[in-house]
């Protein structure tokens, strides 16, 4: 094994799990492979075919990642090809059905769509494994569910005894499940690296929309450009990119930009100015992103919260590959979170919408957290480290300041139970704020005592204390349907209950950023 990966790859040891994988699979027994971007988990299902000289199949979501992986392994000596959606190349065909490739992508549709008959002569000369790159994919729970990905089941009943290989970057436990049972796996080996990327630093800024944060962010920006490194800025929507791109260019900073509404000629060329330090900074959508293996990114910077966490890590650890020191900046404002029906848009199941809007969930709690974010990050993906302190994230950074909000948090929390039913958090907080909305004469709470007590406080004052408590279980905010609710928890009930509008026991909490500007 160590031979060959000097031979064709230059390299002299494997990293953490690529060997124990190579032999699962060299004994035929399925594997899924969570393991960080950049982590080298292609090595998994590179090495079999050259050990076996049995093809290996290997499907990728998209061309444009097959081509450069199929030109990177030529270049090293390997049989590399790839079948595209309605590819009809006659030759490639013949050449893979005699066994001729060591490793042979496709597209999902393509996979499926392949006659039987296709299948059977290559088993017949051999396939010593399938592999499942971004299986992710494959899931409701992942954040880039692709419905292709799930006919693939169709493909265990004609390779019944090829190990499947699932890889994927994306590591909570429901997405894990969902692609063992989805690609109906049998007792596979689960290799599962660590995410912790200790070089990067996490950071999450509230910001209101308008110039004048677009100027600042262009300061912020032009600050890092120019010394070596690259940034990328993401941004939710094509109408960001492009003014965000504008400002950069004003300011005379380096910048490209790259979104799905863009030629993909114009994409490429964007790309690969980028790749080549020829841009410090490239503006883009989520449509800038598999496959960037870029080692010198210095700096990701999300311009509005993204709709998962999931999604968050892969694109903020597109940064700092390389292991020296990068910083990943995420900046958010309210409406980020209220865009549920959007990226709902043609979802038709329940469990689909309500993956979308729990994931949405998490990204706010993440935003508003008053402790370590890397912490936050890896629970997340189940990873769990002891040290409450990274010292590595703008939390552990700054010295928190605390108060008690004991009287706040009564506010709130009575507001919560007087105003009964099911509400997101806007109503209680409106109430409190003494806001005289039609809905809230239609439902006489105008008339409630609490009206107008928490008027001192913006609306996102009482959000961040909100989330703060549902944090520490005072609240608990439920989903019904895409609709989210909150309602007073456990704990919460036992502090009213010793709670009276002129006495309430202490409740200590860290103010958050949030909290410290309208404090
Ligand atoms: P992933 O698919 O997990 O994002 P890749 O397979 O693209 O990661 O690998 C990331 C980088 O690490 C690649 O440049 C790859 O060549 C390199 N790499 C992989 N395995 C090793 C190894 N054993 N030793 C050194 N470098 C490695
Ligand atoms: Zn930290």
């Amino acid at each position: 094994m160590i031979s060959t990966l000097k031979k064709f790859f230059g390299y002299s040891e494997f990293r953490p799990y690529q060997k124990e994988v190579i032999e699962k699979i060299l004994e035929r027994r399925d594997c899924l492979v969570v393991m960080a971007t950049g982590s080298g988990k292609s090595l998994c299902y590179q090495v079999p075919p050259l050990l076996v000289e049995k093809t290996a199949i290997v499907i990728s979501p998209l061309i444009s990642l097959m081509q450069d992986q199929v030109m990177a392994l030529k270049e090293r000596g390997i049989k590399a090809e790839y079948l595209g959606t309605g590819q009809s190349d006659h030759s490639v065909h013949i050449l893979a059905q005699s066994g001729h490739f060591h490793l042979l992508f496709m597209t999902p549709e393509k996979a499926c769509s392949l006659a039987v008959s296709f299948w059977s002569k290559l088993l017949e000369v051999g396939i010593c494994l399938l592999a499942v790159d971004e299986a992710h994919c494959i899931s409701e729970w992942g954040h880039d569910f692709r419905v292709e990905y799930k006919q693939l089941d169709k493909l265990r009943n004609i390779l019944a005894n090829v190990p499947f290989v699932g890889l994927t970057a994306t590591a909570t436990q429901k997405v894990r499940t969902d692609v063992i049972n989805s690609l109906r796996m049998n007792d596979p080996y689960v290799a599962i690296g660590s995410f912790d990327r200790e070089n990067l630093f996490y950071g999450v800024k509230h910001f209101n929309r308008g110039t004048l944060f677009v100027n600042e962010l262009v300061q912020e920006i032009s600050k890092f450009a120019g010394n070596g490194g690259s940034t990328i800025i993401y941004c939710t929507t094509i109408k960001d990119v492009e003014q965000i791109f504008e400002s950069l260019q004003e300011a005379g900073i380096k910048a490209g930009m790259y979104h799905g509404k863009m030629s993909s000629k114009a994409r490429e060329e964007s790309h690969r100015s980028f790749v080549r330090d020829e841009l410090n900074v490239m503006v883009a959508t989520i449509a800038f992103g598999m496959g960037i293996d870029k080692p010198n990114i210095r700096q990701v910077v999300h311009y509005g919260c993204p709709k998962s966490l999931q999604s968050y890590y892969q694109e903020s650890g597109r940064c700092g590959r390389d292991g020296i020191a990068s910083v990943c900046w995420l900046y958010y404002t309210g409406s980020d979170f209220t865009k549920a029906d959007f990226y709902c848009g043609e979802l038709k199941t329940e469990n689909q919408r309500r993956a979308v809007v729990e994931s949405l969930m998490i990204a706010q709690k993440y935003c508003v957290l008053a402790t370590c974010r890397r912490k936050f990050l890896l629970d997340y993906f189940g990873e769990h480290v002891s040290a409450d302190n990274c010292g590595n994230c703008d939390n552990c950074r700054v010295s928190k300041r605390e108060r008690d909000l004991s009287r706040e948090a009564f506010l709130l929390m009575a507001c919560i139970q007087s105003c009964r039913g099911k509400w997101g958090l806007n109503m209680p907080i409106d109430v409190l704020r003494g806001s005289k909305a039609k809905r809230i004469l239609d439902m006489h709470f105008d008339k409630l005592p609490l009206h107008g007590l928490g008027k001192s406080y913006l609306s996102n004052w009482w959000k961040s204390l909100a989330y703060q408590l549902i944090s520490h279980g005072y609240l608990v905010e439920t989903i019904d349907d895409i609709y989210k609710f909150v309602s007073v928890g456990k704990k919460g009930e036992q502090f009213l209950s010793t709670a009276r509008p002129d006495y309430q026991p202490p409740l200590v909490l860290p103010l958050t950023s949030e909290m410290v500007d309208g404090d």
